[in-house]
Order: structure tokens, then sequence, then C-alpha cells
């Protein structure tokens, strides 16, 4: 169990803490305290762990070996590790909700864009 930011019991599941994001925080046992892993080094995490498999899928065709795979294995074993490291944020309800609602925003935005893209270079526009 991790130690919450509200009350400083060990109230936080390893788990849901290592699932848990800004808009989805976890709550803690004890006091019902909502917390998340501090972002900061999440995104840096996040962006590795998106870039790293395709920094190795071509490391492995362009050297005819699975070493690269291996190693990018490795380090992505790290990422739970490393979120885990990370110390626990407070947040309330009302704050995840509004982060909810802008991380839908921005998902809804993305999608439009993808859709309106899809229809330019079908109609052989740009
Ligand atoms: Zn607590």
């Amino acid at each position: 169990m991790k130690r919450c930011p509200h009350c400083g019991e060990p109230g936080l599941s390893w788990l849901h803490f290592s699932l848990a994001t800004r808009h989805g925080p976890t709550a803690c046992r004890v006091c019902r305290g909502l917390s998340y892993p501090g972002e900061a080094l999440l995104v840096v995490a996040s962006v590795v762990g998106s870039v790293l498999p395709i920094i190795a899928l071509v490391g492995a065709i362009y050297m005819n070996s699975l070493w690269p795979l291996y190693i990018a294995g490795g380090l992505l074993l790290l990422y739970p590790v490393t979120v885990l490291a990370l110390p626990a944020k407070k947040t309330t309800r009302e704050a995840s909700q509004a982060s909810y609602r802008r991380w839908k925003i921005g998902v809804a935005v993305f999608i439009l864009l993808v859709v309106i893209a899809g229809v330019c270079q079908s109609l052989g526009v740009g």
C-alpha cells in the first residue's frame, strides 16, 4: 500500500495507484481522499513508452537482430516501477471531473481533425 497524501496513512492500492490519472484518480481506503501519480515524470515515461517500441522495431530491422526488442522490452518493464515511485498528488472529485471533461473535449477535437483530414484527402484537397 502506498502512503496517501491526504491522511498520511498507507491507504492507496499499488495497482489502482499505478492506473490512476488526473481525470481518473484513485481513492484512499482510509480517508476516501483522491490522488494520482504526479505528472511531470509520467509524461516523460509515456512518451518514452510510446516512442521506444518504434525505435526498437526500426533498430531490429536495420541491425537484423532481436536485441533492440529485448532491450526495449526490459526498459518498458521499468514503466510501472517508475509510476509507483512517483509522489501521489492530491485532487478532489470536482477537479478530476473538470479534468475529465477537458480530456473528452481534447479527444473529440482530435477525432474531428482526423475525420476532416480523411475527408479532405478523399476529395483530393491538400
Ligand atoms: Zn487517505
